[in-house]
């Protein structure tokens, strides 16, 4: 089997792109489930009009319609970092008469939970140490003996919201809801969402509390940074784990349920390595950029964001880089193949063979 990369299928709109991580792992978790490719285009339809009671959006949250479109831009991949920016702009309700088929569902709303879907909502009193709204929901962490996130929730909500969209006849909603699990369901296999820090760094730091969030953050963030470009450079170990992970996934007798807690486990147990070897080897300068970021007041918080992130992949990737990224490729292949089981073991399960 001979799978392309997301930015170079001729199948997929430029007007879609620049693509993000959640994309490309679900493309290749896709490509791994040949019935799921073959099954036949479905009508693009509205949401179902309870859904609000199951899942509050958040107040700037619309549901867009990638189905219709116009390009306009054209961004450059490895300089954009908001998932909100893409080259075309997208339809803000239903459009009629537009049918798509289901695999390209699930990659194209992917990334939704990731724009204003989970912003700015009041959920529990301790969501600060995620973040707020938007981590609480996409993390899921212990730290100190008390447990953050409900990110394992997120993931099981929208897994029967789609089987309850399936059920009420709306299949397209039915595979967009199941995007939006899949969405949960790889942040659980992020070593970042799973684990803030090392204990032994949360001794070292305790009483800088203020610093020691953003030095948590910046970490985070630069690792989103690296596995973003990879999957941008066209990385091939990525891709091999993940369409590896995905057929094994989609072969196992196992629900996604049942390996929940143990996947979660695994990928606390990755998070470690990530955290002290972006320290050892990036320590002072991947720090630097992020925390500056209060100096640089003019801009708002997005531009802002962008700024710094290409600071941060300029400094992973340039030229004069202080180290190898053998040690961040290593660990991030492992960790992909597991993502890619569970993105298997779950569309296996919506996949009618
Ligand atoms: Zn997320």
């Amino acid at each position: 089997m001979s799978i392309a990369y997301l930015h170079d299928d001729q199948d997929m709109s430029d007007a879609w792109a620049p693509w993000f991580s959640h994309e490309y792992i679900a493309y290749f978790a896709v490509q791994s489930i040949g019935a799921l490719m073959s099954l036949p285009a479905v009508s693009v339809m509205a949401g179902l009009r309870d859904a609000h009671k199951h899942w509050p959006a958040g107040p700037k949250h619309i549901d867009i319609f990638k189905e219709s479109y116009q390009t306009h831009r054209r961004l450059d991949p490895l300089q954009t970092f908001d998932a909100r920016k893409r080259n075309g702009d997208f339809a803000l309700s239903a459009p009629s008469g537009k049918r798509i088929e289901p695999w390209k569902v699930f990659v194209l709303y992917s990334a939704e939970p990731d724009l204003y879907l989970d912003e700015d909502l009041l959920l529990h009193k301790n969501q600060a140490m995620a973040g707020g709204s938007h981590g609480w929901r996409h993390m899921h962490f212990k730290l100190l003996g008390a447990t953050y996130g409900m990110a394992p929730q997120s993931f099981r909500i929208h897994r029967n919201l789609a089987g309850l969209a399936f059920d009420r006849g709306n299949p397209y909603w039915g595979w967009r809801y199941l995007a939006r699990a899949g969405h949960y369901l790889a942040d659980l296999g992020n070593p970042f969402h799973v684990k803030v820090m090392p204990g032994s760094f949360l001794l070292r730091n305790i009483f800088a509390r203020r610093d020691l969030q953003r030095r948590v953050s910046a970490l985070h963030q630069s690792y989103e940074i690296y596995v973003e470009r990879r999957f941008r450079e066209g990385f091939e170990p990525f891709r091999e784990a993940l369409t590896a992970g995905a057929a094994k996934g989609r072969d196992s007798a196992t629900s996604p349920d049942a390996r929940l807690n143990d996947y979660i486990r695994r990928a606390e147990k990755r998070h470690k390595k990530i955290f002290n070897g972006l320290l050892r080897e990036f320590n002072g300068d991947l720090m630097d950029i992020f925390l500056k970021e209060d100096q640089s007041g003019a801009s708002d918080a997005p531009t802002r964001a962008g700024r710094l992130a290409a600071q941060a992949a300029a400094l992973l990737f340039g030229k004069d880089r202080p180290s190898s990224l053998t040690f961040l490729d290593d660990v991030t292949c492992d960790s992909l193949k597991d993502v890619g089981w569970m993105q298997g073991a779950l569309l296996k399960d919506f996949t009618p063979l």
